[in-house]
């Protein structure tokens, strides 16, 4: 299916590895330029390499120009991050047709140990980040008449993990925030805003967590993937690939009458029918 999206431009947040980078991934080959972030200036310079070779690739194969890369290493939770992502040299300042946005996830513990400062800073990059960045471009993507934002949740959001406290409801103060954003006069306007629940993907963040898991109970990191594994219907964890086909796809022409949504991608984990 060809999206129609090939030109346009994209910000892509926390795009180095993981879920952000499998969304930089689908968006690039399918002809957008992108704008991705990242705190670590060496790796996220890899996965512009990497991005820019899909990107030469699908031009080749499906005839339209070369996806523009640009790499830009700030802590998107920050002002100043911020500001260098919009100012990114010859980037398009703050015209994006589509911003994902995704930081890295608030720690796990227990909600009695967190003082004030944790709760800020969980606040901060799982709510105050995407609202900063929905607010720097919307207005922009309505005025164009064609605007897509995708923020990166997690199915926590829909069925709450005790420990994540911090990402359970800064999320939900985002998801709150979302649904009736999407709902505003810029839905007539062509611009969509939706948000992606992740369940379990392999990922740098996933081999984190089991880590921790194996240290805490003793036992080794094959008997805690294969747990971990087991209560997942499909019995396994999904790729970053799979994530980032269906970012691109909300990022589509064809996606434009989705909006609001949260989606749940997470091999069947959630159990409700709703
Ligand atoms: P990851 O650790 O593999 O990758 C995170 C990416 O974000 C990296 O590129 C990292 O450099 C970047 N990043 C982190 N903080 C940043 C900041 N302040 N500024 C700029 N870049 C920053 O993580 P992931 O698995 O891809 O997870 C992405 C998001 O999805 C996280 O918020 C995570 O909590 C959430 N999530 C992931 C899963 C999963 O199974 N992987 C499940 C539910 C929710």
């Amino acid at each position: 299916m060809n999206l129609e999206i090939a030109g346009k431009w994209a910000l892509v947040c926390g795009a180095s590895k993981g879920l952000g980078f499998g969304c930089a991934k689908a968006l690039v080959d399918n002809g957008v330029n992108v704008v991705i972030n990242a705190r670590r200036a060496e790796v996220l310079q890899a996965a512009a390499s990497e991005l820019t070779v899909l990107a030469d690739a699908a031009a080749k194969r499906d005839g339209f120009g070369a996806a523009t890369v640009i790499a830009v290493a700030c802590d998107i939770t920050t002002v100043e991050g911020r500001e260098a992502v919009f100012t990114a040299a010859g980037g398009p300042g703050k015209d994006f047709d589509i911003v994902v946005t995704n930081a890295g996830g608030p720690p796990p513990g227990d909600f009695r140990e967190w003082e004030r400062d944790a709760w800020i800073k969980a606040i901060d990059a799982n709510m105050l980040t995407p609202i900063e960045l929905i607010k720097a471009t919307i207005d922009g993507m309505a005025a164009r008449g064609f605007g897509r934002i995708v923020n990166i949740t997690s199915s926590a959001v829909k069925a709450p993990i005790d420990i994540l406290g911090l990402s359970n409801g800064a999320r939900s103060g985002l998801t709150g925030f979302v649904a009736g954003v999407a709902r505003s006069s810029i839905a007539a306007k062509g611009v969509t805003i939706n948000n992606i629940l992740p369940g379990k993907f392999a990922t740098d963040r996933l081999e984190g967590t089991m880590k921790a898991a194996a240290s805490k109970s003793g036992k080794d990191m094959d008997a805690i993937r294969e747990a971990q594994q087991a209560v997942v219907p499909a019995r396994r964890f999904g790729h970053p690939d799979e994530f980032g086909a269906l970012c691109a796809f909300l990022c589509s022409q064809q996606a434009g009458y989705i909006t609001g949504q949260n989606m749940l991608i997470d091999g069947g984990m959630y159990s409700g029918t709703f």
